[in-house]
C-alpha cells in the first residue's frame, strides 16, 4: 500500500523541520556540510524517501510526489545557505576581534640592505676594476706551502711568529692573509697578471681593533717593466677614490718576507687633512696597508722568470678601511650581527 501524496508531503515537512532544529547545534562548516548531506545529499534521508515513494506510487501520483520532494529539498538548500552564511560571518567577526585592531596605525615595511663590510668590499672591487684589476679568490683552509713557504717564509722563519696561526690537522691551516691567492694565481697563470683578492683571513687575536676573523684585500700586478711608481699610483688612486679626492700619501720603509723593497702605506688623515687629530694620534697620517715589489724568491717558487718580469703587491684590512670610512671604533661591532649597526648604513 503506497502512501498518499499528502501524507508524504507531511513526512518531508517533518524531515526538513528536524533538519532545521539540528542546524542550530552546528557551529562549523564541516559539521554543517555533514548534516546537510545526511538530510538533503545524494544519499540523504529526503532523497531516499522520495525515491522509495516514487518507486511504489501509482503513475497518477508520481508528479505530485515529485513536487513535494522538490519543495522539501529546496527548503533544505535555503536553510543550508542561510546557516553557512551565518557561520562564515561569525568566523570573520571572531578573527577580526582576535587579531586586528583596525584603529592601530600601519607598520612600515623595512627594506633589507647589504652589510657595511660587503658594501665596502664591493666599492673597492669597483675602484680597482677601473684600473683593470680582476677579482681572484682562493680557499680559506690553506696549505702551509701556499700560506707561508711559497711566500719566502720557510718553517723556521721568524716572520711566522707574528702571524698567530690557527693550525689544522695535516699540513693545513686557516689562511693568515690573502697572499696565498697570489701564489695560486701565479702558479695557474702566466704574466701579465693584475688581480685583487678580497677575503676572510684568520689569526689568534681578539680586541677592539683585532678579530680572530677579519677581511683583507690583496693586490698583485706582474708584468714587464712594472715599477714602484706604478704601485704608488695605484694606491693613490685607491685612497683618493675611496677616502677623499685631495688626500696625500706616503710610503714608509718596512719589511715583509715576500716583497723587496717593502713599505707601509700611510694616507693623509681624512679627518684633519694632515694637521693632527685623535684618530691619527696627532701625526696627520693613518697607516692603511703594507706593500712592496714582489721578491724574486717568490717568483722562483712559482716559476716566473724574475729577470724578465717584475711586480708589486699590496694588502690591507677591508674592515679597517670600513672603520675609518664610517668612524666605527670597535671592529667587533661589524661581526656582532647586531642589525642596529647595519641599519645605520642605508
Ligand atoms: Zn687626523
Amino acid at each position: 500500500m503506497s502512501p498518499e501524496p499528502e501524507d508524504l508531503s507531511r513526512v518531508f515537512g517533518a524531515l526538513v523541520d528536524r533538519y532545521e532544529q539540528e542546524l542550530v547545534h552546528v557551529h562549523s562548516e564541516p559539521d554543517l556540510r555533514a548534516l546537510h548531506a545526511r538530510f538533503a545529499g545524494r544519499e540523504g534521508e529526503i532523497r531516499r524517501r522520495l525515491a522509495e515513494a516514487l518507486r511504489e506510487a501509482p503513475p497518477a501520483h508520481k508528479r505530485s510526489i515529485g513536487q513535494a520532494g522538490n519543495t522539501a529539498l529546496q527548503r533544505a538548500e535555503e536553510l543550508f545557505a542561510a546557516r553557512l552564511q551565518a557561520l562564515r560571518q561569525a568566523a570573520r567577526a571572531r578573527d577580526l576581534a582576535r587579531t586586528v585592531d583596525v584603529t592601530l596605525p600601519g607598520r612600515g615595511r623595512r627594506l633589507g640592505h647589504l652589510h657595511p663590510l660587503t658594501m665596502v668590499r664591493r666599492e673597492l672591487e669597483a675602484i680597482f676594476g677601473e684600473l683593470g684589476f680582476v677579482v681572484a679568490t682562493g680557499p680559506q683552509v690553506e696549505t702551509d706551502f701556499h700560506n707561508f713557504e711559497a711566500l719566502a717564509m720557510p718553517k723556521d722563519h721568524p716572520a711566522r711568529d707574528m702571524q698567530d696561526t690557527f693550525y689544522l690537522p695535516g699540513d693545513l691551516l686557516l689562511r693568515t692573509h690573502t697572499s696565498p691567492v697570489q701564489v695560486r694565481t701565479m702558479l695557474a697563470q702566466k704574466p701579465p697578471i693584475r688581480i685583487i683578492a678580497p677575503g676572510r683571513v684568520y689569526r689568534r687575536d681578539d680586541d677592539a681593533t683585532h678579530s680572530p676573523m677579519f677581511n683583507q684585500i690583496e693586490g698583485l700586478v706582474v708584468d714587464e717593466g712594472v715599477s714602484m711608481a706604478d704601485l704608488k699610483g695605484t694606491l693613490l688612486h685607491l685612497i683618493r677614490r675611496f677616502f677623499g679626492p685631495s688626500l696625500g700619501m706616503r710610503l714608509r720603509p718596512s719589511f715583509f718576507p715576500f716583497t723587496e723593497p717593502s713599505a707601509e702605506v700611510d694616507m693623509e688623515c681624512p679627518f684633519c687633512h694632515g694637521s693632527g687629530c685623535r684618530t691619527c694620534k696627532g701625526t696627520g697620517f693613518i697607516e692603511i696597508m703594507g706593500c712592496g715589489m714582489v721578491d724574486p724568491e717568490v717568483f722562483r717558487q712559482v716559476g716566473i722568470d724574475s729577470e724578465r718580469y717584475t711586480g708589486f703587491a699590496f694588502g690591507g684590512g677591508i674592515d679597517r678601511m670600513a672603520m675609518l670610512r664610517y668612524g666605527v671604533s670597535d671592529l667587533r661591532l661589524f661581526f656582532s650581527g647586531d642589525v642596529r649597526l647595519s641599519r645605520q648604513f642605508l
